[in-house]
């Protein structure tokens, strides 16, 4: 890890934002030439703008504020392919350059002024620091019950994402080789990072309102990426499926005892237990069938995305006595 003024990038993926990005380079501008001033960053650092295939002036704005801006630099990619694809793009491309990459939003929610805190833990030997939102007053009532139930239904499924940190997070250039060798394409950022594992930290501050423009964000792509995030680090869905079978089978024994009953004591309509019995007993089995197939199903597909199975953080040896 380099102890001087580390390399910073601020990595910040925008999609139809020509409206905030005038405003939002000015502000990180000033940030980087204070941060600087402060011995927090080295005059190499820049901020890294991805164009998510956007349909407005985007791109012809990024290309502008290149020429014009001497920390500007920018990626295009060629269709919109969402936030998550667009962000390890920008952050797999500030891997060849930087010491330290911090992934922001292009409308500036997230407070400009943590940048500092973000970097001096860094500079105190943190690889992955986490923003974590303070409070949710800016948003709505329904995006804030929806997004913290989110998080805590995936603590429930067994996943380890870090409550109310969306993608507001610094990770250093060994973090980010970590990342990469994720091959998964459904991508869940927040999910495959602490994966990653190394010392962490969390920094908080008070998320804002949008500076300009609109959120990029519809009802439609958040449950895509809440369902994107369960399913692709859980499989306890599939093991629920198994636990539901084994009960509905247990019960079905008490629903046969209670058609028999039935039949003997002459209340049931005739065929009523036949059918009745085969279905509980059927319906359980079946269940319990579908989550031994879905058992499998689970194991493949952790081989399938083939992640890596150990990182090593340190490696002590000893030079070998000579003679
Ligand atoms: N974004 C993107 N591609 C998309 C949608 C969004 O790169 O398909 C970017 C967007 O430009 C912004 C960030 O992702 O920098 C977060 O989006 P937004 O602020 O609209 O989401 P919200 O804060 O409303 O959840
Ligand atoms: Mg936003």
């Amino acid at each position: 890890m380099n102890p001087g003024n580390p390399t910073v990038y601020l990595v910040i993926p925008c999609y139809n934002e020509e409206e905030a990005l005038p405003e939002t380079v000015r502000r990180l501008t000033d940030k980087l030439h204070a941060m600087e001033a402060a011995g927090l960053a080295n005059e190499k650092s820049r901020m890294l703008l991805v164009d998510d295939g956007s349909k407005d002036g985007t791109w012809e704005l990024i290309s502008r504020l290149n020429q014009d801006n001497p920390y500007v630099e920018g990626v295009k990619l060629a269709h919109n392919r969402g936030h998550q694809n667009a962000l390890l793009c920008g952050l797999m491309t500030a891997m060849e350059s930087c010491d330290c990459a911090i992934s922001l939003d292009a409308d500036l929610q997230d407070d400009v002024d943590a940048l500092d805190q973000f970097v001096a833990k860094y500079k105190e030997g943190c690889d992955v620091v986490y923003g974590v939102r303070n409070k949710r007053d800016t948003d709505t009532w329904f995006k804030r019950t929806t997004a913290e139930g989110f998080y805590k239904v995936m603590k429930l499924l067994g996943v380890d994402v870090v409550f109310n940190h969306a993608d507001y997070r610094l990770m250093s250039r060994r973090a980010l080789e970590g990342l990469s060798e994720y091959r998964e394409v459904n991508l869940f950022l927040r999910g495959m990072v602490p994966l990653i594992g190394y010392r962490s930290d969390y920094v908080y501050y008070d998320r804002h309102e949008r500076i300009a423009g609109e959120s990029k964000y519809p009802l439609k792509k958040m449950i895509a990426l809440a369902l994107d995030g369960i399913s692709s680090f859980s499989v306890k869905p599939l093991k629920l499926i198994s636990n539901f079978g084994i009960i509905v089978s247990v019960l079905s024994v008490f629903g046969l005892l209670y058609a028999l009953i039935s039949y003997f004591a002459g209340w049931a309509v005739s065929g009523w237990t036949a059918i009745v019995c085969s279905i509980w007993l059927l319906g359980g089995l079946q269940m319990l069938c579908l989550g031994v197939v879905g058992g499998y199903i689970g194991k493949i597909y952790s081989e399938v995305k083939a992640r890596p199975r150990y990182r090593v953080e340190e490696h002590l040896t000893k030079e070998k006595k000579q003679g």
